[in-house]
């Protein structure tokens, strides 16, 4: 009942000519009608002309940040109702690049959540653990405090119209990936508990994986019961390495 998300999170990288490039080789490689969608998520200038080059092709557009303000005095922000203007159905929210370099907490994240769905944005929240936190064997508690601070602030209702990415941060542009052994059991914890407040919602809920997830690594990832699709950062930015993803997805 879940369709995979293939989903390319482009951080600071790329240019008018790139972009061009990359959109173009990506279109060309996923018709529509493949089964599942694909999604890129370009930095805030290229939404713009990217969202137009995706234009009668399969790919969707997204951010990759939004501010939890409407509008006003907030200089260098972005409002999410200037991402819905720009064409976006998605913005992922609570990047670990973000909690980490730019301090915000799970309860900014969590309204970053709220004013993107109030918008008619979907939001594409990203939770997971550090390696000390792996190692002190807090992986489910880190997970549970990220997803509880979205959970209290929206309610159970909001995951109806959203996506979870689980992104262990060190696997996140390390090279290094979760086994799918190790990401399939947080997944299936981050749907058992959504599924304490409300089973069919956690069913129908998509849960991505992200943290160097390329295409000899996709179709191990993608075969796990809970997983839904990825999350992927590096090897979005080449149409070629997408697009192994994009396979991998294709016969899950
Ligand atoms: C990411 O930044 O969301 C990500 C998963 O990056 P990478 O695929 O490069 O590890």
């Amino acid at each position: 009942m879940r369709e995979f998300l293939v989903a390319g999170n482009w951080k600071m990288n790329g240019s008018i000519a790139a972009n061009g490039e990359l959109v173009a080789g990506i279109a060309a490689g996923v018709p529509a009608g493949s089964g599942f969608s694909m999604l890129v998520c370009p930095p805030f200038p290229y939404l713009g002309s990217v969202g137009s080059a995706l234009e009668g092709t399969a790919g969707k557009l997204g951010a990759q940040n939004v501010s939890e303000h409407a509008a006003g005095a907030y200089t260098g922000e972005v409002a999410p109702s200037m991402l819905k203007d720009l064409g976006c159905e998605y913005v992922i929210v609570g990047h670990s690049e973000r909690r980490a370099m730019y301090g915000e907490s799970s309860f900014q994240v969590a309204a970053k959540f709220q004013a993107a769905q109030g918008a008619g944005l979907t939001p594409i929240l990203c939770v997971g653990e550090t390696l000390e936190e792996r190692e002190q064997g807090a992986t489910e508690n880190v997970v549970d405090f990220q997803l509880n601070a979205v959970l209290d602030a929206a309610g159970i209702g909001a995951f109806a119209s959203a996506v979870v990415a689980y992104e262990p941060v060190w696997a996140i542009g390390t090279g290094v990936t979760a086994t799918p052994e190790q990401a399939q059991e947080v997944h299936k914890h981050i749907r058992a508990r959504l599924a304490e407040v409300d089973a069919g919602i956690a069913a129908s809920t998509q849960i991505l994986y992200g943290g160097s997830m390329k295409g000899e690594n996709a179709a191990g990832l993608l075969t796990m019961p809970d997983i839904d699709g990825g999350l992927i950062g590096g090897a979005s930015l080449k149409a070629d390495d997408f697009l192994a993803i994009a396979a991998a997805a294709a016969q899950g």
